[in-house]
């Protein structure tokens, strides 16, 4: 049986860092990454941005060359998914009966895209997009399609829906409440980017609900609730994640959506932590609620907690969220947590497509989101790290910068 000190389950984005941390901090123990993707670790956010509009060849979006891992001593055990975890005898097991001996353990396994529960979900020509392997498959049947319908309005259908859009393809995007990004964003948000899109060319429909999926072998329709049917030639749905947890539930983790861990990233099972987006964990920014957090910051910085306090540094995760995405010529950049505000500010005008959504809870900022306004972002970022409280006219005040409220 194999034996390392340190086992790191998932080559994603949490995997990797948490390698990358061990060994910037010096920890010369052996690393292994075990992942079920055949892929070394590469960056996710590109699979719905650039590298879906073929703006990026997959070996730019490798976090790190494969020389790296190898001149660290990092081992890659790729293609290889862990179905069990002994927490007593320290021991993961493979799907291919691989036993692997470890002394701490990081869970990165992220999740699986959520896929539709109706009739017609599994049918050729629906896709979700989680990993390299589902865009290479959208990818290839793209020059057979004209007519694509995405069930789903939260960032990933969004970005899917701007880039196929931009390929010429005819798009009708779907979803079922009233308006898009609810889950994430205040409706000032919303609005401007059901704008966008419908200028862009999306056919946008709020409040839907599908009935199905349809089509014999292939894909041919999405039937709705009202029973209309919108023909389609590829379905991509973009419905969240869930999160890949079931190994360390089995063995009785605290949990449920999501594994449960304290602020250094421990879990309730001895030597196991638990880090990025199936990570339930307290967090500052969201009044101390447990939250998953499903972000590239969230995973870099767990991992970095992880890392530190199994190289037996003290660490705390206490990092100002903050996400980006890009649709169209727009960036978005947002920093903290929007859920459970209570009053929102517009700064600037979209019809400009320039301007900042600022959230606030019982009178301190909590979040901001920036429409192609990287300086409120900047500045913003104090209001939200000092949980500050300017008043609604000096943060909706265009000529008053935002890092003269921080002052
Ligand atoms: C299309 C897309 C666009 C995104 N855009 C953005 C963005 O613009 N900005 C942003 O901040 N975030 C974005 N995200 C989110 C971001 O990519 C995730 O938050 C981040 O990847 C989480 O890292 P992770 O390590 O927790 O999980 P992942 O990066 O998903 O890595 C988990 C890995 O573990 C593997 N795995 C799962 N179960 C097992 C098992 N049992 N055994 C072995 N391996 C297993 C998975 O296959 C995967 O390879 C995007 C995500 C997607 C899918």
């Amino acid at each position: 049986m194999n034996q390392y000190d340190v086992v790191i389950v998932g080559a994603g984005h949490g995997g990797a860092q948490a390698a990358i941390a061990l060994r910037q901090l010096g920890f010369e123990g052996s690393i292994a990454i075990v992942g079920d993707e055949p892929d070394l670790p590469y960056e996710r956010p590109p699979l719905s941005k650039d590298y879906l509009a073929g703006d990026k060849v997959f070996d730019r979006l490798l976090i790190r060359p494969e020389s790296f891992w190898r001149e660290r001593g990092v081992e890659m055990l790729l293609g290889r998914r862990v179905v069990a975890i002994d927490p007593e005898a320290h021991e993961i097991a493979t799907a291919d009966n691989i036993s692997i001996g470890y002394g701490h353990l990081i869970w990165a396994a992220g999740g699986t895209a959520r896929r539709l529960g109706c009739a017609g979900n599994d049918l050729r020509g629906v896709h979700t997009v989680r990993t390299r392997a589902d865009v290479d498959r959208m990818m290839d049947e793209l020059t057979q399609v004209e007519r694509v319908v995405v069930i789903g309005g939260g960032y990933i259908g969004l970005e899917a829906a701007a880039v196929l859009t931009r390929l010429g393809k005819s798009v009708t995007l779907l979803e079922a409440q009233d308006r898009v990004l609810a889950r994430v964003a205040g409706e000032p948000l919303s609005r401007f980017y059901e704008v966008e899109h419908r200028a862009h060319g999306v056919d946008l429909r709020l409040g839907v609900a599908v009935d199905c999926i349809e089509g014999d072998d292939r894909v041919t329709g999405v039937r709705l609730i009202n029973g209309s049917v919108l023909a389609a030639d590829m379905v991509i749905v973009g419905i969240g994640i869930v999160p890949a947890v079931e190994p360390l539930i089995a063995v009785g983790a605290i949990g449920g959506n999501g594994i449960a861990v304290d602020a250094q990233c421990r879990t309730s099972l001895p030597d196991i932590f638990a880090i990025g987006d199936c990570a339930l964990h307290a967090n500052a920014f969201a009044g101390g609620m447990s939250v998953r957090v499903e972000s590239v910051q969230n995973a870099h910085d767990q991992a970095a907690v992880a890392a530190k306090t199994i190289a037996g540094h003290d660490a705390k995760y206490d990092a100002v969220p903050w996400f980006w995405s890009n649709q169209y010529d727009l960036k978005l950049q947002t920093v903290g947590l929007s859920a459970g505000y209570d009053a929102v500010v517009l700064r600037g005008n979209p019809a400009r497509r320039s301007f900042s959504v600022i959230y606030l809870k019982q009178g301190r900022v909590i979040a901001l989101d920036c429409v192609n306004a990287t300086r409120d972002y900047v500045q913003g970022r104090r209001l939200v790290v000092d949980a500050l409280s300017p008043s609604l006219d000096q943060l909706r005040d265009e000529n008053l910068p935002l890092k003269a409220l921080t002052a």
